[in-house]
């Protein structure tokens, strides 16, 4: 049977609530237990389809077609593990659930509600991930105690104990304690009000993570401790830094797995966290160089850093795997469009994946930028679109070349769509054409990428393509183009996939990898 971590949120969001679910998970599994994650959502959306990226950032992508919250992406690269759409549950998928079986009759003529229809169903959710294969399942609940959209899940995870038993649920309440600068104080006030909301709900908290902006005194810590009725040790600090890495390895340093476990009855082990301290050391050693890559990333959603999270964690953990500190500079895609001497100066050039016909000519006209000035690129999705709509109309003077997304009568489409017209999501296979730059870099045969796309390189314009020096390094299983290269340029790759979705922590990704090679080679 499995044993259950729920962490839940105080006070404000955006704390790090999400970094701190990862962190117990990661540091849990780094002491030889096996683990799990789950992350509810109390919006209702049913998944993220249609949730624009400026509303929580990034969809990410899990192997089986998960579309979920950038969370998830944390979540796989902290625990270096696959997680699967069953493992980010919004209040959309549990209504609509929970109404379907209404609609079919399963209720036996009882009147439906909240208490005990909804919350059964976050809990059967939550038991799914039961199973004698995980020690320990991470649950964290988004938003913050007092919301009205939150409530369900707080009850469901109160009764979890209930049906659990003692010393196999343990509550973590992730709260902020500011400090007023004028007398340098911290304030505990908002962190007790936090807990005995939680105490209303029937819930009491048994570690308290302490966001604070700088490190909390004793007397602060005492306090909190008496006035929360959580001892001493279970208040855990966790100071506000710049490498969010750094943040399991300060917890670990309060024990914080250590004190989990042992109410969960577990014994704590040595965690084993070396590969994951060497990659902290290598940050920063790589940041007081000052010698950065500089790297712009061209896409529409440049006021929303965390849109793109997967592809900037990607090159930052490539860069340092190669000892290189990256700094990675949002281009908007619409002021490439009108002028591409923006991107003077950089050392490479990243165009973004998207949706949508807004700033495509821009993501074009930065796809002829880097191929003529012959500027490392790697383009992603439609940004890989782009670079082929640039090929057909400014190399094979294809006049008009469009994607059929964005103009269904172009006389030449060389992006279009394969029957049946739907959104490809999850992980496929492709096979990569022995001898091109790609196969050198997967250093293999084919590869299993994550996929989120509609339309494809159209294959009726591979000949035409190859003729003027643009060759389709992998393949579908069926044959259609899933990236391409252009051979007498240092780095020109477009992925139809999206290899950000796979790139870990400790292990990164090769395509990244070899792009950050290229820029340091090129840069010395
Ligand atoms: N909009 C494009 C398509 O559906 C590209 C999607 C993407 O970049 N993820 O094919």
């Amino acid at each position: 049977m499995s044993k259950y971590i729920f962490v839940t949120g105080g006070v404000v969001s955006g704390l790090g609530k999400g970094i701190t679910a990862a962190s117990i998970a990661m540091l849990i599994k780094a002491q030889g237990y096996t683990v799990d994650i789950i992350k509810f959502d109390p919006y209702f959306n049913v998944d993220s389809l249609y949730l624009s990226p400026y509303q929580h950032g990034e969809v990410f992508v899990t192997d089986d077609g998960g579309e979920g919250d950038l969370v998830l992406g944390h979540y796989e690269r902290f625990l270096d593990q696959d997680l699967s759409e069953n493992s980010n549950i919004t209040s959309g998928k549990i209504y609509l659930s929970v109404i379907s079986r209404e609609r079919e009759g399963a209720y036996d003529g009882e009147s439906v509600q909240v208490v005990p229809h909804i919350t059964n169903e976050i809990k059967s959710a939550l038991y799914r991930l039961n199973n004698p294969k995980t020690d320990v399942v991470v649950c964290e609940i988004g938003g913050v105690v007092g919301d009205i959209e939150n409530h369900p899940y707080l009850e469901a995870i109160r009764q979890c104990r209930g049906e659990l038993g003692k010393g196999n649920a343990v509550y973590i309440h992730v709260t902020y304690v500011p400090m007023i600068e004028m007398s340098g104080e911290h304030k505990t006030k908002p962190t007790q009000n936090s807990v005995k909301e939680m105490q209303n709900i029937g819930i009491q908290p048994d570690i308290i993570v302490c966001r604070s902006d700088y490190p909390l005194d004793d007397s602060s810590k005492k306090k909190l401790s008496m006035f929360c009725n959580v001892s001493r040790d279970c208040i855990i600090e966790s100071v506000t830094t710049e490498n969010l890495y750094r943040i399991p390895l300060r917890l670990q340093e309060q024990n914080f797995s250590d004190i989990a476990l042992k109410k969960l009855k577990l014994e704590p082990r040595e965690p084993k966290l070396d590969a994951w301290r060497d990659m902290c050391a290598r940050a920063e050693k790589a940041e007081a160089s000052k010698k950065h890559l500089k790297i712009a990333l061209v896409g529409k959603y440049v006021e929303k850093a965390t849109a793109y999270r997967s592809i900037t964690d990607a090159l930052t953990t490539a860069g340092l795997l190669k000892n290189k500190a990256v700094a990675i500079t949002l281009v908007s895609s619409a002021e490439i469009e009108t002028d591409p001497k923006k991107l003077d100066g950089y050392d490479g050039i990243v165009i973004a994946p998207g949706f949508g016909v807004r700033g495509f000519e821009g993501k074009i006209a930065a796809a002829r930028y880097a191929r003529e000035n012959d500027v490392p690129c790697l383009m992603i999705c439609l940004g890989a679109q782009a670079g082929i709509v640039e090929f057909a109309r400014n190399v094979c003077t294809m006049t008009g070349a469009q994607s059929q997304e964005f103009d269904a009568e172009t006389p030449y489409p060389v992006v279009g769509y394969v029957e049946p017209k739907m959104l490809k999501k999850g992980a496929f296979p492709s096979a990569i054409t022995a001898g091109t730059y790609l196969s050198k870099i997967y250093a293999s045969p084919s590869t299993r990428e994550r996929h989120r796309h509609r339309f494809d390189f159209n294959v009726k314009y591979e000949p035409m393509f190859l003729k003027n020096g643009l060759v389709f390094s992998a393949h579908s299983p069926t044959g259609v183009p899933e990236a391409f290269e252009i051979p007498t340029n240092k780095f020109y790759i477009g992925t139809i996939y999206n290899p950000e979705y796979r790139s870990r922590l400790l292990g990164t990704h090769p395509l990244f990898e070899e792009f950050i090679k290229v820029l340091g080679n090129n840069k010395k």
